[in-house]
């Protein structure tokens, strides 16, 4: 018996207790006792079932085995030990108690964001009539809905309590069982079941006697002489399977789809195994397709062998190296070295990205290298292929994981290397649910647990991840060359008002954009335009009175989608159609105001008719495999133009590419955040990067209304470390991150006035804590009600010193439960964001 912390302790003790991770939103492990039955087999990682509470049976995980008994209250015993080996290891639940700690959450929560639901288990209750319980004659008086459920459990042995609800009110049937449970008419009990089913084939093979002796073999051909369908099938199994040659073949069978697919009968095959000549049996198979692996090396060019081996130098003292490349530089292939290195001595390797659909051409790349030993943890894979992936790393098939944010919580035990692709990307935070992890942060955390290295890549990066390397904590790797000599694109900023003064700006488009997509197009290259919303206008107004027509349930105006002819919150999800006439003044002037994604489109076709355009929004990629289509689409060749929001910016690499086009850089720009610029610098020079990757040199259009400005010129140089300087001359001043760090709290409620007062309260409560802080706040949100619910923000800016930040999140919990022990604050929500993006 071992605990976290590798203490053993004699099997044969008497007083066994376990503290267990229970799914609940409580801030600690509860402790329960340990009978002498389980006692040599229960460890840290395993699933058991416990009582908590009066009445519920809760699943919950092992965290720790020890010999303290708990003080405050008698430890309730252990019901049932779920598994016969640990599903999680002790270096995962360390990881699940940093991430509660961290992020401010219960560790019950990162549990539930950790396991696949697949492993989860759910107990639901069952009913079923009391064995003493004669219906014919009660001994109390049942009234008619008590009735109709004993007439109905009477037809059926047992039930779940939800198949019941049909028959009554569902708010009454906790009280009609409860009532039935008191009159001992009925038994509520617990049943536990597995959801996750592993896929499975059917496989058939000669019975065992049929190859003991060689000759019945020979005989069997004999007796069936005529059933040609069955011949077939036999003959078809030989060849697939020589058993005449090596009798183990026939060990593994072959599966029936596969002689089906070559023409066999079902039938004939169901007539050989019911005359015992074939037996079925079933196996379990992988959901996933095999993948070839392409052999061919790829040589590293100069540039790269010295990136790959100033790396391997910086680990020598840092765990984390930030890899600073720029777009088309080839990170890829020194991950790929990277990898190789770490897979060869044994250990396993995790390598984050953003979205995987996204990067299909890395995804592709990494495959051809390490076909079947990678596996995919997809962020739209169905639950039974998350299992899949976790049992694969479980069983040592998998030593390499490529994944989104989630493949952070796979059982890995050995972990030597984990990178971390385009480690600047804003999706890497989770938002909700809690735990409201930034996967970057995390992943640096995990391997520094396994005692493993980390590897950040990015072309431009994350302002804190270049501060730790400015100041040593991160080592730091600079590659400034594209690959093979590939030009870095030509920038031109083109002004919007100019051009709207001289009648120069038509739909959207000035003239220079609308002249270099036509010569892309007449040179039958690749157009990418960018636009930073997606519908077809951000809303719509009255001409006569400036009515805008906003969202029911929240402080925002309602999107118009012209393909639907609706208008959409996009905070909601709430939807209406287009009104007629304004429900202000009555007048039918009704305009659309601002392009998104849609209507650019729109405007594209109807300024190149002869251009073939595609859109890739959120909109149009929301089935499991949109995005591979449309990338797919364009990548074949036979689509002009994408037109798509920041999806388009992320690891596109498509050789036709040679013009990227902004159509609104200030959208991007004067967004009221402190990080606006930070995000501006990356995502401009994230997106034209994907103009012109080979042998030709891009183009990037950038409209805007202010080509003065400086960013501008800072990001067409390349001069990323100067405008990082003057950012960070900004941030030091006005205490923004990296220099401090930042908690938000937002307060949520039905009610205005009990949001304020909930808010402002903790804010004086957070204001007795000791230590260096400041505090903003409370103050309405940028979008003041969403889903109906009051928003209020308050922001908290600490120092940076671990000891600080810990004091600090330890009070802060403790006030917000003593807030939420207010009977009038009951259902006001405080939602904690720790690093908020
Ligand atoms: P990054 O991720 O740094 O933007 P990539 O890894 O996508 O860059 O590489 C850019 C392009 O150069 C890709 O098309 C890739 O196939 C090619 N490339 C990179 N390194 C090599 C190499 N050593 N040999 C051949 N092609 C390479
Ligand atoms: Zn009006
Ligand atoms: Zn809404």
């Amino acid at each position: 018996m071992e605990d976290l912390f590798g203490h053993s302790y004699p099997s044969t003790s008497k007083n066994l207790y376990a503290d267990i991770i229970l799914p609940v939103p409580i801030p600690r492990a509860f402790t329960y006792s340990v009978s002498p039955e389980i006692q040599d087999e229960i460890g840290i990682g395993y699933r058991v079932m416990v009582q908590f509470g009066k009445k519920r049976i809760l699943t919950g995980i092992v965290a720790k085995v020890h010999q303290k008994a708990p003080e405050a209250y008698k430890a309730k015993p252990v019901l049932d030990l779920l598994d016969d080996y640990p599903i999680v290891n002790a270096l995962q639940i360390k990881f699940w108690g940093w991430i509660a700690g961290y992020y401010c959450c219960h560790i019950g929560e990162v549990m539930n964001a950790a396991l696949p639901s697949g492993l989860k288990l759910s107990t639901e209750s069952k009913v079923q009539i009391h064995p003493d319980f004669d219906l014919e004659n009660p001994n109390f008086p049942m009234d008619d809905r008590e009735l109709a459920i004993l007439e109905v459990l009477e037809k059926n042995q047992e039930m779940n309590v939800d198949q019941l609800e049909p028959l009554v009110v569902a708010k009454d049937l906790h009280k009609i069982i409860k009532s039935l449970l008191a009159k001992k008419a009925i038994l509520v009990y617990e049943s536990v079941k597995e959801k996750y089913s592993p896929k499975t084939e059917t496989r058939v093979r000669f019975s065992p006697e049929y190859l003991l002796e060689s000759n019945k073999l020979n005989g069997l051909f004999e007796k069936i002489k005529g059933k040609e369908k069955q011949e077939n099938v036999l003959l078809k199994y030989l060849q697939q399977v020589p058993v005449f040659n090596n009798q183990e073949l026939n060990e593994k069978g072959l599966s029936k789809k596969v002689l089906t697919d070559a023409g066999c009968s079902p039938s004939s095959i169901e007539t050989l195994v019911k005359n015992k000549v074939f037996e079925s049996f079933k196996v379990k198979i992988s959901r996933f397709d095999p993948i070839k692996i392409d052999e061919r090396p790829i040589e590293l060019s100069q540039d790269q062998m010295e990136a790959y081996e100033s790396i391997q130098h910086e680990f020598g003292n840092k765990s984390t190296v930030l890899l600073h490349g720029i777009t088309g530089s080839g990170k890829t292939e020194i991950y790929i070295r990277l990898i190789n290195d770490v897979l060869d001595s044994g250990s396993q390797v995790l390598l984050l990205l953003p979205e995987i659909a996204l990067t299909t051409h890395l995804v592709s790349r990494l495959q051809k290298v390490f076909g079947d030993k990678m596996g995919i943890f997809h962020s739209r894979y169905s639950d039974n292929e998350r299992v899949d992936v976790w049992q694969g790393v479980l069983s040592g098939k998998y030593n390499f994981i490529i994944g989104v944010r989630s493949s952070l919580f796979l059982p890995f035990d050995s972990l030597g290397l984990v990178i971390v692709d385009e480690e600047h990307e804003p999706s890497y935070k989770q938002f909700d649910p809690a735990p409201r992890f930034h996967a970057r942060d995390a992943a640096i955390m995990l391997a520094w647990l396994h005692q493993a290295k980390t590897v950040l890549g990015t072309a431009t990066p994350a302002f804190e991840s270049f501060y730790n390397a400015q100041n040593g904590k991160y080592g730091y790797v600079k590659m400034d060359k594209r690959y093979g000599g590939a030009e870095l694109p030509h920038f031109h900023l083109a002004d919007i008002l100019k051009d709207k003064k001289k009648n120069l700006l038509k739909l959207d488009f000035t003239r220079l954009m609308r002249e270099k997509i036509q010569e892309a197009l007449n040179n039958q290259e690749q157009v990418l335009i960018f636009q930073n919303r997606r519908g077809y206008a951000p809303y719509i107004s009255c001409e006569e009175c400036g009515w805008i027509p906003e969202c029911e349930h929240c402080d925002v105006s309602l999107t118009y989608h012209q393909y639907q002819n609706e208008l959409r919150c996009h905070y909601c999800g709430f939807k209406e159609k287009v009104p007629n006439k304004c429900q202000a003044c009555g007048s039918e002037k009704i305009t659309t105001v601002g392009s998104g994604t849609e209507r650019i489109e729109e405007n594209l076709s109807l300024l190149f008719p002869e251009a073939r355009i595609l859109r890739m929004d959120l909109d149009t990629t929301r089935s499991k495999y949109g995005y591979q289509k449309i990338l797919e689409e364009f990548g074949s060749g036979n689509v002009d133009i994408l037109v798509g929001t920041q999806m388009i910016t992320k690891g596109l690499d498509f050789d036709m590419v040679s013009l990227v086009g902004i159509v609104d850089a200030d959208r991007i720009l004067f967004y009221p955040d402190f990080r606006s610029g930070e995000r501006a610098f990356q995502q401009i020079t994230q997106v034209a990067g994907r103009a012109g990757r080979r042998n030709k040199t891009g183009n990037v259009i950038v409209q805007t209304r202010r080509p003065d400005q400086l960013i501008f010129k800072e990001i067409i140089e390349g001069k990323y470390t100067e405008f990082y300087r003057q950012e960070m001359g900004d941030r030091r001043q006005f205490f923004y991150p990296p220099f401090v760090k930042n908690i938000k709290i937002v307060v949520k409620h039905k009610d205005f006035k009990i949001t304020e007062t909930a808010a402002s309260q903790l804010k004086n409560l957070l204001s007795d804590i000791d230590g260096r802080k400041i505090i903003l706040g409370p103050e309405k949100a940028l979008i003041g009600k969403i889903k109906n619910l009051f928003h209020f923000e308050i922001w908290i800016k600490l120092e940076r010193s671990s000891q600080a930040q810990e004091h600090f999140k330890h009070e802060m919990s403790h006030k917000i439960s003593a807030l939420q022990g207010d009977k009038r604050f009951r259902s006001v929500r405080f939602l904690v964001d720790v690093d908020p993006s």
